[in-house]
């Protein structure tokens, strides 16, 4: 090498950061002596760069948009047992887990059944899924948001917070139907609902279909009003099956070798 030709490394990292180029800073100079070993053409090694800061983009997009989403942890599509709801289409589910069909119309995706038959499990890995597909989704239990909300509409920033989740393509909206009485009288969900309407999705689950939504509005107009909008645009699952967790419960009772037929299980109701 020529005495012109050395590089100052460490200027090279400054300028990296700089322009904020932390995937190539990371790699390049181990790149650049493989490149000189192997005599790559300039133009090789500049791709290879390139590639590499692509690839680390896409890892921290990812890392930032799943830590953002608040997704409950441990839930995916892989270890959700479709045989224990035979009238969901896994690959109905796999297309949703696209999201281009639906998540740029702002179409909506409802889930109904009694607890525990794994709503918020499947609410959880589609999140987990358009994440990955590069949508970005905030997970929420809807008592929650709408607390916050409600916070929000006492500071008079109800519109703000509401333009605030503008940036999730889905919002998931868990356990509806626990909505408290006394959380309705504002009807901040209905604000919520009306502002993302044909333009941001809604993943809703509740326990109940529509029936009971009464009380999780201030009176009657708006909840038929928010059940318009909801459904207009909506794919609709009703997993009116047993509940899994108490299925899993039999089948730990029952212990291997024993048919779980003849398994009992107390409950307290
Ligand atoms: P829900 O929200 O309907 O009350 P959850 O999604 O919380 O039910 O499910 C209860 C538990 O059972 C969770 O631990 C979930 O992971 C598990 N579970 C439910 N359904 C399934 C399924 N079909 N396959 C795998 N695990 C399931
Ligand atoms: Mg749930």
């Amino acid at each position: 090498m020529k005495a012109n030709d050395k590089v100052d490394a460490a200027r090279v990292d400054l300028l990296l950061s700089e322009l904020r180029l932390s995937g190539i800073k990371l790699v390049w100079s181990a790149l650049a002596a493989t490149a000189d070993k192997e005599g790559w053409p300039a133009a090789r090694f500049l791709a290879a760069l390139a590639e590499q800061e692509l690839a680390d983009r896409g890892q921290r997009r990812f890392a930032r948009h799943l830590a953002e989403a608040r997704l409950p942890p441990g839930k995916t599509l892989a270890a959700f047992d479709f045989d224990a709801v035979p009238m969901i289409s896994k690959a109905q589910v796999q297309a949703l887990a696209a999201g281009d069909a639906w998540l740029e119309k702002g179409a909506n995706l409802l889930v109904f059944g009694p607890p525990g038959v794994g709503k918020s499990h499947l609410a959880a890995a589609l999140g987990l899924a358009l994440i990955e597909n590069g949508w970005r989704v905030l997970f929420a239990r809807t008592t929650d948001l709408v607390q916050r909300l409600q916070v929000a509409r006492r500071d008079l920033t109800l519109e703000a917070a509401i333009d605030k989740l503008d940036k999730y393509h889905l919002l998931v909206l868990d356990d509806l139907a626990y909505v408290a009485k006394d959380q309705a009288e504002t009807s901040v969900l209905f604000e919520l609902i009306s502002a993302r309407y044909e333009r941001r999705s809604l993943l809703i689950t509740a326990n109940q279909p529509f029936g009971e939504w009464g009380k999780i509005f201030p009176d009657q107009a708006m909840t038929l009003a928010a059940v318009d909008r909801l459904v207009h645009h909506a794919t609709i699952f009703e997993m009116n099956v047993d509940s899994y967790r108490r299925k899993a419960a039999l089948k730990k009772a029952a212990g291997p070798g024993r048919p779980s037929a003849r398994a009992t299980i107390k409950t307290s109701s």
